[in-house]
């Protein structure tokens, strides 16, 4: 355990995925230091599952070097110290959630209690039920339950929320805050920048194999420009208000302007010094969404 501190958990080095002619995964460089919780988010088909399969030497990378724990993913002692929940896990439907957790807790030196890894993925209820007989969102609960049963330090969670309604995801969350607080190291993946902003201290932003950005929460959403300025004046023109320092766009929206801008204190400070009269102020944050499908639409971000 002294040595994990100093290794990465995770480690990608000029990383690319080519199934025949797609490039799933385009010269991806990162690292993930144990403690960290990392959402990669991204729309459907940017590479999210494969790099998670390389992560865990599920696939092989067509070019570049992928470590686990400093090592070759593919060496079986990793097994015991990752859980994973992947997106599609089949699992006999015959069996009850007790039976089927107690099993993979075998799988592992030391594994916890079933009925706590039940427990934690809230399922307590479900414990005797056969598999075949929950929903969608309490079969997704037995995969986390999986993930857990080994005690791992680590925890791969490939779109654990997708598919469930607000409450269920909202829940979901809550049991994943709880591993957070108990010092997992965990990489998920996820569509939804609620989830991502809810869940992790880093987001890895990937779009069409591609990371596109990388950092806090606050750091994704100030990519995009940061504030949007909204006032009414009526003696001025958009060219006029374009000039002023820190604009970085201006427009017209009815009979209000709007300014996008990194400075709002800059912007408007020359506005209040002048002789013109504001109404209407509002400075209005650019939300995380909006920072999402500013940087997704945008292929010549690389940062
Ligand atoms: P995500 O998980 O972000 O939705 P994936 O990693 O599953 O994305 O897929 C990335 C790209 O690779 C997509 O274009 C997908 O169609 C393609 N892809 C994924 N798996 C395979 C495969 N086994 N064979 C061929 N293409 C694949
Ligand atoms: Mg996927």
């Amino acid at each position: 355990m002294a040595t994990s501190t100093t290794v990465p958990a995770v480690e990608l080095n000029h990383v690319t995925k080519n199934y025949g002619s797609v490039q799933a995964v385009k010269d991806v460089s990162l690292k993930v230091e144990p403690g960290e919780v990392v959402a990669f988010l991204g729309p459907n088909g940017a590479g999210k599952s494969t790099s998670i399969a390389l992560m865990l030497g599920m696939r092989r990378a067509t070019s570049g070097s992928v470590t686990l724990f400093g090592e070759n993913p593919r060496l079986a002692n990793h097994r015991k110290r990752i859980g994973v929940m992947l997106q599609e896990s089949g699992v006999p439907e015959t069996l009850k959630v007790r039976e089927l957790v107690e099993l993979f807790g075998r799988f592992h030196d030391n594994p916890m209690l079933t009925q706590e890894a039940i427990k934690m993925a809230g399922l307590t209820e479900k414990t005797n039920t056969r598999l075949g007989r929950l929903s969608g969102g309490q079969k997704q609960r037995v995969y986390f339950a999986l993930a857990l049963v080994g005690n791992p330090d680590m925890l791969f969670l490939d779109e654990p929320t997708t598919g469930l309604d607000v409450e269920a995801r909202r829940s979901f969350w809550d049991q994943i805050n709880l591993q957070i607080k108990r010092g997992k190291t965990i990489i998920l993946t996820t569509h939804n920048l609620e989830e991502a902003d809810a869940l992790a201290r880093r987001i890895v932003v990937i779009n069409k194999g591609q990371i596109i950005a990388d950092g806090t929460p606050d750091e994704i959403k100030g990519h995009v420009g940061g504030k949007h300025v909204r006032f009414r004046a009526t003696d001025r023109t958009v060219e006029e208000l374009n000039e002023l320092t820190g604009v970085q766009f201006v427009q017209r929206i009815d009979n209000k302007f709007e300014i996008y801008t990194k400075q709002p204190e800059a912007v408007l400070a020359p506005l209040f010094k002048g002789e013109v009269e504001l109404s209407d102020l509002e400075v209005i944050g650019a939300g995380l969404e909006e920072a999402f499908l500013a940087l997704t639409d945008n292929d010549k971000h690389t940062a």
